[in-house]
């Protein structure tokens, strides 16, 4: 369907087409600021990982479409001012199609060709009621059609290994998923999950149902005490009770705790590298620390 606007895009590369190569693709993940200070900070994170030459960095979408003009904004400032090759993450929470419309030909007109296509949760309490805009969409598959309908995008779409904490079991979950990967997606990110296996477990489902969509894990090791429950919201699921007590045993001491973080984070992407994923998609919470102390650790994995 033309919308009378351009239906190929500057020849920016596809993410997909990177994710389909044999060699694993690596990206960061980053939040729009909210504030001056965080802004600092988010362009100093940028400056330090950009040397590590990622594949992709990916900006979120903020919390009930509240942060619209900076994700777009500082997805259009790292293609212009940065070698990085950004993706915008785009939710549908209290947007009307036409608004959705209107921010899909603002990334095309700026060039950018990546899209995360998420429904996004309430703003407020993520397992609040989900409202849809009474002209807007439903599920995060009607957008990844709306972007398809627009033209030449490379979309992805978000995965659950635990299944999505709304889903009322793994197999409706699983059937969902392939839904929205069959209406045009190209490519998955998981939420973030602490055990390779639950990252195996859902891959192996998504291909026994028939669905060849790869699927890149989103991971971020646990630097504090407070991630873990953290944690358990965004991923529906208990933080793995064997690793809960390795963290108890340290909870005293905050920089074993950090350690221990980012080791067990690093066993388990060598472990998932090992099993052929199709890339890893580090969550950097916009600092860029912890991030290169797992990725100095995989770097010879990642460069053989
Ligand atoms: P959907 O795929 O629409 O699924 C939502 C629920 O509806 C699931 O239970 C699903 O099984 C069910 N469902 C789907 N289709 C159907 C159907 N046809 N019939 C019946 N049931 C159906 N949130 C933000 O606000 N901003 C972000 O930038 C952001 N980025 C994210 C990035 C990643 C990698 C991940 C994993 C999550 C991200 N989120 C973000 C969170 C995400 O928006 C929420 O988890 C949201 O609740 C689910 O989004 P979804 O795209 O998976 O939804």
């Amino acid at each position: 369907m033309s919308l009378g606007l351009p239906s190929k895009l500057p020849a920016t590369p596809a993410i997909g087409e990177l994710i389909a190569r044999p060699s694993p693709t690596f990206s960061f993940e980053f939040m729009p600021p909210k504030t001056r200070e965080g802004e600092q900070l988010l362009w100093q994170t940028i400056r330090e990982l950009e040397p590590l030459r990622p594949d992709f960095v990916s900006i979120t979408y903020g919390a009930g479409g509240s942060t619209r003009d900076t994700t777009v904004s500082v997805t259009e400032r790292v293609a212009t001012e940065t070698t990085l090759l950004p993706m915008a993450h785009l939710t549908a929470v209290n947007h009307s199609v036409a608004e959705l419309r209107n921010v899909i030909g603002r990334l095309a007109a700026a060039g950018i060709r990546n899209v995360l296509a998420v429904r996004g949760d309430p703003p407020g309490d993520p397992m609040g009621e989900w409202v849809r805009h009474p002209d807007g969409v439903l599920y995060a598959e009607d957008l990844v059609r709306l972007l398809r309908e627009y033209g030449d995008f490379s979309v992805g779409v978000a995965a659950f290994p635990y299944k999505h904490p709304r889903s009322d079991d793994v197999e409706s979950d699983t059937r969902n998923f392939i839904r929205k990967c069959r209406a045009g997606a190209d490519f998955a990110i998981t939420q973030m999950f602490f055990q390779a296996d639950e990252y195996l477990r859902l891959r192996d489902r998504v291909a026994a149902a028939g669905c060849d969509t790869p699927i890149v894990p989103g991971v971020m090791p646990v630097l504090r005490m407070g991630t873990i429950e953290r944690a358990a919201q965004l991923s529906g699921a208990p933080f793995p009770p064997a690793l809960l007590a390795r963290f108890e045993r340290v909870a005293d001491d905050e920089r074993a705790v950090r350690a221990l973080g980012i080791e067990l984070c690093s066993e388990m992407c060598r472990r998932l590298l090992d099993e052929g994923v199709p890339g890893i998609h580090f969550i950097t919470m916009n600092r860029s620390t912890a991030t290169r102390e797992v990725w100095q650790q995989l770097a010879p994995a990642a460069l053989a």
